[in-house]
């Protein structure tokens, strides 16, 4: 293995007061590090500030103490209330001049969209501080802005975030390529899905059977409501030799992961259900209570649902369930409507009415209300149906009342899915 000169580290300064307020999302700044970290320079700070000359100043000097080159994003428009292009300029003592290429640029712009002359406050945006290379911002007026500072880089950026990948994309990037070429490592990723099984007890398993020699991989466990993504990363290597290293990995840990892993580009698990339905020409309808048509909705979202996908029922009063499902009245009086016979009855009976090989029946407390002692707020009976065969569990979910609908769909699907992989390799 070849040890690789360090690679390049990036910072990246957002301002605007109303990224502070909360008020817009700073997309950019994650847009920003996923680029950077494809691109091969890992981002080692990131700052947001308001629109504010001492805290500009502020960031940019936090930024460049830990970074090789820092991007900054926003308060680069015409208007007062952008001060990022003079204090910057300020902060390393260079003066603002009119370029004039980029004046007849930004007049053309004007012309083109049909208006006779430019608001005197775009000239602003035709001001650039001494020294500064101008990046060609191909969505908008404001261009980007690239200053030599020693051997460091600074660069400002719009704020508009389509303009600013507009430029990073086309001239910032070239440059960055440019000037930083070999000392660039993209960091090579392979992600392993499960769902099913908590961050936690995952880890444990995990633990006692990582290789001893971790190499270049770092692994990251990264939950949601729906499972765990165990994401391997390797650094500073060749396409080749990650692969390598993520196939040492993937027979060491291939086989604790194996119960609740699937394998999806999407990383959802109705990818791999729907797939694996198609593969074994199968098809399956849903009864759904507590979902509310969540379960139905995540199905069809998916392209080529139709070859797979029967139809559904949501029975949430219990005269729908009997009419729409033949749930017997006298299970829904004696056990009821949350309950293991009422779920296992709604599976079989939208499986059959519908004419599907599959079926789903969902019921539960989902809660903020309607919980008792013996079933409390989160409780859910699920049942699936492969080819007639009814399986049925019990779940006892937690969070409010989105989180225990989303859990209980995500568990339906993934159950169903696990049945017709394995219906497909008894066949
Ligand atoms: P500016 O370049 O500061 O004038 O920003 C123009 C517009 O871009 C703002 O009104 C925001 O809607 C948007 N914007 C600015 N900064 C960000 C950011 N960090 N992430 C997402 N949008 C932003
Ligand atoms: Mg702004």
């Amino acid at each position: 293995m070849k040890t690789a000169a360090p690679a390049p580290v990036a910072a990246i300064v957002t301002v605007g007061n109303e990224l502070l307020y909360g008020e817009t999302v700073d997309t950019n700044a994650a847009w920003l590090a996923r680029s950077l970290a494809a691109l091969g320079a890992p981002v080692a700070r990131k700052l947001t500030v308001g629109d504010v000359t001492a805290e500009i100043h502020g960031a940019v000097r936090s930024a460049l103490d830990v970074a090789d080159f820092v991007l900054v994003s926003g308060g680069l428009g015409p208007t007062a209330d952008d001060v990022t292009k003079q204090a910057v300029a300020d902060l390393f003592g260079r003066r603002l001049h009119v370029d004039r290429d980029l004046l007849g640029r930004l007049e053309a712009l004007f012309r083109a969209r049909g208006l006779p002359t430019m608001p005197a406050l775009n000239v602003s945006q035709a001001e650039v501080p001494e020294g500064a290379t101008i990046l060609r911002n191909p969505n908008g007026t404001a261009p980007g802005l690239a200053l030599e500072v020693d051997t460091k880089l600074v660069v400002l950026l719009p704020g508009v975030p389509r303009e600013l990948r507009g430029i990073f994309e086309g001239d910032l990037g070239a440059l960055l390529r440019n000037r930083l070429g070999d000392r660039l490592t993209p960091v090579h990723h392979r992600v392993i899905h499960t769902t099913g099984v908590a961050e936690s007890r995952l880890a444990e398993l995990l633990e006692a059977e990582l290789p001893a020699d971790r190499g270049p991989v770092t692994l990251a466990y990264l939950p949601d409501l729906r499972g765990v993504d165990l994401r391997l990363s390797a650094r500073g290597v060749s396409a080749d030799e990650a692969a390598a290293w993520f196939g040492r990995y993937e027979r060491a840990i291939g086989p604790v992961v194996a119960p609740w892993r699937f394998e999806a580009e999407s990383g959802d698990v109705v990818e791999a259900l729907n797939a694996a339905l198609a593969a074994t020409g199968r098809r399956v309808a849903v009864a759904e209570s507590c979902t509310g048509g969540l379960i139905a909705k995540r199905i069809t979202d998916r392209a080529g649902s139709s070859e797979v996908f029967v139809g559904g029922v949501v029975a949430y009063d219990n005269a729908v369930k009997v009419g729409e499902l033949g749930v017997s009245d006298e299970t829904l009086r004696e056990q009821g409507a949350v309950s293991e016979e009422v779920a296992r009855q709604m599976a079989r009976g939208v499986a059959e009415r519908f004419g599907a090989d599959a079926g789903i029946g969902i019921t539960g407390v989902a809660g903020p209300g309607g919980g008792t002692a013996e079933k409390p707020v989160g409780t859910v009976w699920l049942a699936t149906v492969v080819d007639g065969e009814v399986e049925s569990h019990r779940l006892s979910l937690v969070g409010g009342r989105e989180a225990i609908r989303e859990r209980a769909a995500q568990e339906a699907i993934a159950r169903l899915y696990r049945r017709v992989i394995h219906a497909r390799s008894r066949a």
